[in-house]
């Protein structure tokens, strides 16, 4: 191994929203740390839409900043395969549509402020452990060490295995396809959500207001032709619009792993499966986790020995108390949403009609265990059970 200058207390590996709030803790709690990124510019490229609950945000202890803030909103529009329209609105504000590029730019600003060394374009390819500290070999044959390492390099990440751990499972990653449209009718301040086999077979298709004539649109799906679909759907519904970007990307929609650490080692976000399986969104989960895991990991470095294993175990408990539960009950309504038919996608939709006003009162973006209960407990989605059994069946076979 090289000079003591290539020695670290942390190293995180990804300057996403995960390894951005991990680098800035663990900087504040006096660790020297190293923040590895493997594009020359953080954010980008850039596949996220960019919703976010303000709850979130403030659970990230973050505030609309100016730099990357886009739009206030105020509720979501769900279409289903056939019908008419749902609204689920509120009188204030619920989410902000972010520029995902300058969240993470603006994240990693604080982190470099505070102290933490950003290295861009270098990539972590390989992790090792050696005696006395984890090791890293970047692409270009160097290595860098650290007493803890923390993966914060999103989804497909294969360091968890060199260290361990298994991975989420990478095969629950769906193709995803987004259009930043212009030059469209006045938006509103909805989101919009549309459904069904000739839309967005098992996932969905989603139209998010950016400003006020321009919406990122996008896609995931289980099959079909990604781009298909997005053609068809934005000839349908905003025929005017103009395409002023394109990006691909792949929605996480597997669970989390059953472990996030092991000696000298923490995992976090994406590549931890800390993301919502109903929506694939890990902002709020990610950040939050690597809040966490940057203070553990600080603690660790800072102890050293068999003391410093109690630190990142903490972690593990923490964001799983945290978290655990909600993301069981998402994990469970999105085995049964992902193989519904039309047919059976409209009636679910039609008993979510006749209760919109309890989801607008006790709906949450982040926590959506406790509404899933209390939808799933409704005596007219028990009568849909064996139909979604039914479904669930012919999905596996078709
Ligand atoms: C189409 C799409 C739309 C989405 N929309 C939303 C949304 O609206 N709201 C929401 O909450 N979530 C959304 N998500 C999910 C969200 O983007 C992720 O959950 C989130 O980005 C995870 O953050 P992360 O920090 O764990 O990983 P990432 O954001 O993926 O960051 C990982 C970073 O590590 C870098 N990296 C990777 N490998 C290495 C390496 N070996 N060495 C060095 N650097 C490396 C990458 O370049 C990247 O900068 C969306 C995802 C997709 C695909």
């Amino acid at each position: 191994m090289g000079s003591p200058s290539d020695q670290y207390d942390v190293v995180t590996v990804g300057a996403g929203v995960a390894g951005c709030e991990a680098a800035l803790e663990a900087v504040k709690r006096n660790s020297r740390v190293l923040l590895l990124e493997e594009h020359p510019q953080v954010g980008s490229p850039s596949h996220c839409s960019g919703v976010v609950s303000l709850k979130g945000l403030e659970l990230l202890g973050l505030e609309a900043h100016s730099s990357f803030s886009q739009k206030l909103i105020h509720g979501a529009r769900f279409y289903p395969p056939h019908g008419e329209p749902i609204e689920v609105r509120k009188k204030d504000p619920v989410a902000l549509i972010l520029n995902r590029m300058k969240l993470d730019q603006f994240l990693a600003k604080q982190a470099v402020a505070a102290g933490a060394e950003l290295r861009a374009k270098t990539r972590a390819s390989k992790f090792e452990r050696t005696s006395d500290s984890d090791l890293l070999t970047l692409t270009d044959g160097s290595k860098v060490a650290g007493k803890v390492v923390i993966d914060a390099s999103g989804a497909g990440s294969r360091l968890p295995e060199q260290a361990g751990l298994h991975s989420p499972d990478w095969a629950q990653i769906l193709p995803g396809l987004q259009y930043e449209l212009v030059d469209m009718k006045e938006q509103g301040d909805l989101v919009e959500l549309f459904f069904g086999s000739k839309r967005a077979p098992g996932f969905f298709a989603w139209g998010i207001p950016t400003g006020k004539n321009s919406a990122r649109v996008g896609l995931a799906s289980k099959k079909g032709n990604v781009k298909k679909f997005l053609d068809d759907l934005v000839k349908e519904q905003w025929p005017k619009a103009t395409i002023d970007a394109t990006k691909s990307g792949s929605v996480l929609v597997a669970g989390p792993i059953s472990r996030c650490w092991s000696p000298g080692f923490i995992v976090v976000g994406d590549a931890a499966g800390q993301v919502k399986q109903t929506t694939g969104g890990g902002i709020v989960i990610g950040g939050y986790c690597g809040k966490l895991a940057g203070t553990a990991a600080a603690s660790a470095a800072a102890h050293g020995g068999v003391e410093s294993e109690g630190f990142l175990r903490d972690y593990d408990t923490q964001w799983r108390e945290k978290f655990s539960s909600d993301l069981r009950k998402m994990g469970l309504a999105r085995k049964l949403f992902a193989g519904l038919s039309d047919e059976t996608l409209d009636r679910l939709f039609s008993v979510l009609r006749d209760n919109v006003s309890e989801i607008e009162a006790e709906g949450d973006m982040d926590f959506q265990g406790k509404i899933i209960t209390r939808m799933l407990k409704k005596r007219k989605i028990a009568t849909l059970l064996p139909r979604v059994a039914a479904d669930a069946v012919k999905a596996i076979f078709s």
